[in-house]
């Protein structure tokens, strides 16, 4: 049994043949009537498919603030500047940023607050959650304007952002991707091509292992060269905090998880999540291309140390129930630790110095 999308995906490739991954990752996600993050209506927080960070405590959210606060300092407080979130989903951490961000003096009088997100759904959560704050909404990065300095902030944004892979052989390149079986269901499949948009880099090599996956997205690379480009102009910075890696695993990293649980991503096209791993060296290798400083990338776990996480929780404890205290600590646990999402995620900021005197937060201990 397949969805309602996952029949339209048959019929078009019936009718034009096998898809590059990055186009069915994008119909799953986007596509109008029966994407994932266009349709569905609860996809966070313990009752949808996966939490995430800013879901977990109110302390994540926190810490982007305190973020936010000192680069702003650090870039001589401008005024106005933009503050702009990229796929916001509920606005958990906006809200909880701009409690911190409130108590700046001369922060928000000068903030003008942009959210880029696709889905009507979660513009209506943003607004719930941002209530009494003057926001602009967005459908496409390059409409945010582009006349003031700009901090530009996101959580799990780009691993939503499509990627194709290829595959090294003996004989060239093969890109894989979503065919048909012969009763009519989506299978994965290779093409012998060389994709037009494989960036040289991301070509697979000859000493790579038999089978070896190369993932690379033109869609994360339009993505990141137009934010670049705006930070370049407008000045300011960008943190992204995404699963990810420092170098390339070698496999496929797209997941689909639907309750939690792991799932086949053929299977419920248009009602699972579907990501794939960030590659933050490519992330980075844009920014210095763009004449951008990086830092990081660090782990989340480091990141939020660094800022301060303990000392914060500890405030928040003094006032807590019991209860509350062993949510705190176990919030702490999940966004800290190796073992969860502390080295996992990871941290990157790329930023306009050319006269080499920003130090963002969070990088170093
Ligand atoms: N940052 C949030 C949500 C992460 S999920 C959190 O940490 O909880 C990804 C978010 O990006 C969702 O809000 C989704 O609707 C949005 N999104 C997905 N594709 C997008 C696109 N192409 N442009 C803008 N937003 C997008």
């Amino acid at each position: 049994m397949t969805t309602p999308l996952g029949k339209i995906i048959a019929d078009m490739i019936q009718s034009s043949g096998p898809m590059d991954l990055a186009t069915y990752m994008t119909l799953c996600l986007t596509h109008p009537e029966h994407g994932y993050y266009t349709s569905q209506t609860q996809v966070f927080g313990r009752k949808g498919d996966f939490v995430t960070a800013p879901e977990i405590s109110q302390l994540f959210g926190e810490m982007i603030g305190f973020w936010v606060a000192d680069l702003w300092a650090q870039l001589n407080k401008p005024a106005p500047f933009i503050l702009a979130e990229l796929g916001g989903g509920k606005g958990t951490m906006m809200r909880d940023a701009l409690r911190v961000l409130a108590r700046i003096p001369g922060l928000v009088q000068g903030m003008r607050l942009c959210l880029v997100e696709i889905s009507e759904a979660r513009i209506a959560e943003q607004a719930a959650a941002l209530n009494g704050y003057d926001v602009t909404w967005y459908a496409q990065l390059d409409e945010l304007p582009n006349d003031v300095p700009i901090i530009i902030v996101n959580n799990e944004f780009f691993d939503v952002l499509p990627v194709r892979q290829v595959i090294g052989t003996a004989q060239g390149v093969d890109e894989v991707v979503v065919g048909l079986s012969q009763n009519g269901e989506l299978q994965l499949g290779r093409v012998a091509r060389v994709p037009s948009d494989l960036p040289l880099l991301s070509s697979p090599r000859r000493d790579d292992k038999d089978g070896e996956v190369v993932e690379f997205s033109p869609a994360r690379d339009a993505v990141a060269r137009a934010i670049y480009q705006r930070v370049r102009h407008q000045g300011g910075a960008m943190l992204t905090i995404d699963y990810g890696y420092d170098t390339p695993t070698g496999v496929s990293t797209i997941q689909a998880v639907q309750g939690h649980t792991r799932v086949d991503f053929l299977s419920a096209p248009g009602e699972v999540d579907l990501t794939a791993l960030v590659d933050f060296a490519r992330l980075k290798q844009l920014a210095v291309e763009n004449d951008l400083q990086v830092a990081g990338p660090v782990g989340q776990g480091d990141f939020l140390l660094n800022l301060g996480i303990t000392e914060r929780a500890e405030k928040l404890r003094a006032n807590a129930s019991n209860d509350q205290v062993r949510d705190i600590r176990s919030a702490l646990d999940r966004l800290t630790g190796a073992d969860q999402m502390g080295s996992l995620f990871r941290v990157l900021c790329a930023y306009h110095d050319p006269a080499q005197q920003l130090h963002p937060a969070g990088f170093n201990p």
